[in-house]
């Protein structure tokens, strides 16, 4: 067998490469570098990871990510890698002794702050030291670009300058081909063979739904899906994050708030907690998550709308990184265009940026009311073709019903017209809805033709009509007037007859009709499976590591599955190496025959 699928199997417990991981470990063992692009939870750390052991010396491993590095390494400890790693969170003589470790060749892993690489006493180290490789994580972070760009990183050139025989690996989930060519130039990687794995990321089913009770339907949805899950709830505003954590205590679920307002220690005692603790949900503003990279987080929902479609393929994307299924689910109204168009309006910068920024709220919306596969749009923005539906995201698994909206929303038009472009979506239903109240008299709406012509529909079907058109760019929202609604150019050939329009038939949310399997099939052995979480939980407890760290939930589900009785039976489950087998094998052998109320036999375990 060849080394790298030996240590594959052995060490990490998989059976399997996936598609380009193989590859690039190729490429990187035969000396070569190599670029390269993944989605989060495509299985990136093991194409450094397998190089590191199969090649002599240490790899180090450059990443911006200081709070991760110790669960990081943890995590390789418990696979029986000697790993470490360097930072400012480390005292100076802890440091010094893991300095001696590289320099002794000790280690085959070692991550490293970027900053600690610039300065002349580390690279001194590593000139007398033996180096395997040079693995840039997040090598978006070169990119002046981009949200996440940082100084350091502009340095790393040096590595290939005073090392040119060490081979290097940069890596990111970052999308564009900007960010793309900028690394390759920032980084000298003209020569590295390029790896861009596709951005689908199969398991999560996508969900948007029109906001009509925000806290009801997610209540629903957390009560029926994911009653015992880790899981992020996105908000826009701090104090919502305070609130609905608060309400989500009171309902019974483990929840905390996460946002810029509280303070560090508050905010890394959150994370901790969301890391260490089984079934924590974290109610955050968009400054949680980055570099979050726990497996098991089962759900990301969403209250508020994303600026931007890149925003939420990023958000959404730290649900399910250990590939098991896994929701992205969201709510969105009218109002967070409104809201969204407002923050966009004052905010500083140059007409241009503000005109590219109105572009990309648009792509957003045009994803939240597209009737087709949500996933084969999500893509299509990012430049990638899903040739068929995906069959998991909502409008696959419930099909949007679609009706001829041409007459409504050229009555919706006319009332906005009729009555100046001075009035927001409330007062437009009125008049439509032939309301008769103070304000409706107060301008002599009632006297207008369009007065009541709207009653077959209701309140809540209007608002739909409105939101659709807006997200459609036929109405604009007029900011300084309170939202009143302006009649784009868009509309004229919609009036004139020319043009019909289909929309969206608002159903009420359901659970979406799944084809994938959930995380807990329905005839696992509940029992058995709480039982191995217990167990798993008292180990990581014991040793102040996340559970998953021991097993990730897949290894405990394919425990239930299978049931194991012996060793040799445990030694096959997926995630299961040589090292966990030795550790924990007896223990979680013995949980599954207490369960099942059998004896294990003592030749069983020592097999
Ligand atoms: P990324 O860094 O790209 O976000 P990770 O390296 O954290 O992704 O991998 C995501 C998950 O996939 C991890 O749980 C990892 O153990 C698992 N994984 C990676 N490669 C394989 C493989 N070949 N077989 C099975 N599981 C894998
Ligand atoms: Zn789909």
């Amino acid at each position: 067998m060849p080394k790298p699928k030996q240590i594959l199997q052995n060490t990490f417990g998989y059976a399997e490469f996936r598609p380009p991981q193989g590859e690039i470990i190729d490429t990187v063992l035969a000396g070569g570098d190599a670029l390269v692009l993944m989605p989060t939870g495509g299985g990136k750390s093991l194409c450094y990871q397998v190089p590191a052991l199969a090649r002599d010396g240490c790899a180090i491993v450059i990443s911006p990510l200081i709070a991760l590095m110790q669960d990081q390494v943890d995590a390789l400890k418990q696979l029986g890698i000697r790993a470490s790693f360097l930072n400012s969170t480390l005292p100076p003589f802890e440091a010094e002794a893991v300095e001696q470790q590289l320099l002794t060749g000790e280690l085959d892993l070692l991550y490293i702050a970027p900053e600690r690489l610039n300065q002349p006493r580390m690279l001194e180290l590593l000139a007398q030291s033996r180096l395997a490789l040079f693995a840039i994580d997040e090598a978006h972070c070169v990119s002046q670009w981009g949200h996440d760009f940082r100084s350091d990183y502009l340095k790393l050139t040096l590595l290939h300058e005073q090392f040119p025989a060490v081979p290097r690996i940069a890596l990111t989930a970052t999308a564009d081909a900007r960010t793309r060519a900028e690394i390759v130039s920032r980084l000298d990687l003209g020569e590295a063979r390029q790896f861009i794995a596709g951005f689908d990321r199969p398991n999560i089913c996508y969900r948007i739904a029109p906001r009509h009770n925000p806290k009801t339907q997610l209540l629903k949805f957390l009560k029926n899906e994911h009653p015992n899950d880790a899981g992020i709830v996105y908000c826009l505003s701090r104090n919502k994050t305070e609130q609905i954590a608060a309400w989500l205590c009171e309902e019974g679920f483990t929840a905390l708030p996460y946002h810029a307002g509280l303070s560090s220690e508050m905010r890394a005692y959150h994370q901790s907690r969301f890391l260490k603790e089984d079934g924590v949900i974290v109610v955050a503003t968009i400054a949680f998550g980055m570099g979050i990279d726990k497996p098991d987080v089962r759900f990301v929902a969403h209250l508020d709308l994303p600026k931007t479609v890149e925003s939420y393929y990023q958000e959404t994307g730290r649900a399910g990184r250990d590939g098991q299924p896994a929701d992205a689910w969201m709510v969105y109204g009218l109002q967070d265009v409104i809201k969204l168009r407002q923050m966009m309006a004052n905010s500083e910068g140059s007409e241009e940026h503000k005109r590219a920024e109105q572009h990309r709220l648009n792509a957003m919306l045009g994803l939240c009311e597209i009737t087709s596969c949500r996933r084969q749009a999500l893509l299509g923005y990012f430049g990638e073709e899903l040739p068929e539906p995906c069959g998991n995201c909502d409008t696959c698994l419930n099909p949007v019903d679609t009706w001829d909206g041409t007459e409504a929303a050229r009555m919706a038009l006319s009332a906005a017209y009729r009555t100046g472009q001075r009035f927001g979506v409330n007062h437009l239903i009125d008049v439509l809805r032939g309301a008769e109240n103070d304000r409706i008299f107060q301008w002599d709406h009632h006297l207008l033709p369009t007065h009541g012509v709207g009653r077959d529909l209701d309140a809540n079907q209007w608002r739909s009509v409105f939101r659709q058109l807006v997200a459609r760019g036929y109405f604009s929202v007029d900011l300084e007037g309170f939202g009143s609604l302006r009649l784009e150019p868009k509309c004229r050939p919609l009036l004139k007859g020319e043009e019909s329009i289909d929309l969206r038939r608002e159903v009420k949310q359901t659970a979406a009709k799944r084809q994938t399997k959930t995380p807990l099939p329905e005839n696992l052995d509940v029992g058995l499976w709480e039982a191995l979480r217990d167990c798993r939980r008292r180990l990581a407890e014991a040793q102040g590591v996340p559970p998953y760290v021991i097993f990730h939930d897949s290894t405990l589900q394919e425990m239930c599955v299978t049931q194991p009785t012996s060793m040799s039976q445990f030694s096959e489950l997926g995630g299961v190496g040589q090292r966990k087998l030795d550790k924990y094998g007896e223990v979680f052998l013995r949980v599954i025959a207490d369960q099942k109320g059998l004896v294990p036999q003592e030749s069983d375990l020592t097999a």
